[in-house]
């Protein structure tokens, strides 16, 4: 077994090396511009993104006119939320989403609030799920878009997509869904799920970072949005700038490779994951399960260690790469806004930490990272005056603390 260990998988993702081999010829032997019509340097560049797009449209099962390349999920999703409010202004002026949503969702949100745009932020239950009956009771004759996340990167709780998505169809309002954790890990279609618009990205599924898609959906109803990029009107005039064909590619074989061994891939996934849980959960006191019990992404574990600062542990566990609830949000170490929303307590927030199963993850590393875990998380409550009070069977929210 090899040192460092990277089990940080919401975060990003190595390429897989068949995604390298099939990207290479496109840095070199063939570099042409998809858009050269007439050479067959372009013709082959076009090729090449023809082939991918067909690929990509395949795993979430939609047309290839219908995914629009951008740099990433958050271009895609600042392209969803913010065309379509400008498309569509004069027909209202409400979109609904959730609290939970990443940032890259939440931080257009506001910008369109900024503008006048009115934005209802919905609450989440315990394990981070929307109720579809809030969103039903949220839309207003205003309404123009929903945008709910399809999987949530820290907590992996997978949302009631396809409720949301009769909602959405009933009510004529269109909807949005964030779905960058979900696509390539769990089978996503975007007829079944009733979505108008997708959002999701390359380097989450072992693809390459700078490139991703927006699906647009064509027929029933035929989504327009207004472009934020004004240009050579690629991708239908949705994305203007010439296609990074090596990117793309790469895009496309990743999503080949999911598609072809997602089944297996995910049943090996939640093994190690479950062994993961077992392993740490059956051998720790107050240790605590954030999100979802079942409806969860299969590489996602987030446990909370009481009496642990996340942050401590991770500077404890140094050889391994994770992610805790304090570090990701913000430099100013606030509590993972996500858990908050779920009624996680500030503490047990900061002692949070995210797991991150993936492709490459052995059942070696695993075991690794449990004996690991014991050691570091006992090692700091040994340390920590507050665990020996609640040891000794002192209710520390009686404490009277003094003050400074
Ligand atoms: C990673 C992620 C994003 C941002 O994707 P980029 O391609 O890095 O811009 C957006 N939403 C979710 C849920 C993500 O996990």
């Amino acid at each position: 077994m090899k040192l460092p260990i990277y089990m940080d998988n919401h975060s990003t993702t190595p390429c897989d090396p068949r995604v390298v081999d099939a990207m290479l010829p496109y840095f070199t032997e063939k570099f042409g511009n998809s858009a050269s019509r007439n050479h067959s340097f372009g013709w082959e560049a076009e090729e090449g993104v023809d082939t991918a797009r067909k690929q990509i449209a395949k795993l979430i099962n939609a047309d290839s006119k219908e995914i629009v390349f951008t740099s990433g999920a958050t271009e895609s999703n600042n392209l969803a939320l913010k065309g379509v409010a400008e498309m569509y202004r004069e027909k209202g002026d409400h979109i609904i989403t959730s609290s939970t949503e990443h940032r890259a969702v939440i931080d257009p949100a506001k910008s369109l609030e900024k503008k006048g745009v009115k934005v209802t932020y919905l609450s989440v239950d315990k394990t981070g799920t929307v109720n579809p009956d809030d969103v039903r009771n949220a839309i207003t004759d205003k309404t123009i878009l929903i945008s709910i996340m399809l999987a949530n990167n820290e907590i992996g709780t997978i949302n009631p997509i396809k409720e949301i998505g009769k909602i959405a169809k009933e009510k004529g309002v269109l909807f949005h869904c964030d779905a960058t954790q979900g696509v390539g890990k769990i089978p996503v279609n975007v007829q079944e799920l009733g979505v108008d618009l997708m959002s999701f990205s390359a380097h989450k599924i072992y693809g390459p970072k700078g490139i991703g898609a927006l699906y647009v959906r064509r027929r029933a109803p035929r989504v327009r949005l207004v472009p934020m990029l004004d240009g050579g009107g690629h991708e239908r005039g949705m994305r203007s700038g010439t296609l990074p064909v090596p990117l793309i590619v790469g895009f496309g074989k990743a999503a080949e490779l999911c598609e072809q061994e997602m089944a297996t891939e995910s049943v090996r996934m939640m093994a190690l994951r479950d062994r993961l849980k077992a392993g740490i959960m059956g051998a720790m006191e107050e240790v605590y399960l954030n999100g979802h019990p079942t409806e969860r992404l299969p590489g996602n574990l987030n446990i909370s260690f009481a009496y642990v600062e996340g942050e401590a542990l991770l500077m404890g566990v140094k050889e391994i790469a994770l992610s805790s609830g304090s570090a990701c949000t913000s430099a100013t170490l606030e509590p993972s806004y996500v858990l908050r929303a779920l009624g996680v307590g500030s503490d047990l927030a900061h002692s949070s930490i995210r797991f991150g199963i993936g492709r490459f993850t052995t059942e070696e590393e695993v075991d690794y990272t449990i004996d690991r875990m014991l050691k570091a998380v006992n090692h700091l409550r040994e340390m920590s005056p507050l665990y020996e009070m609640a040891k000794e069977g002192i209710d520390l929210s009686t404490v009277e603390w003094a003050a400074h």
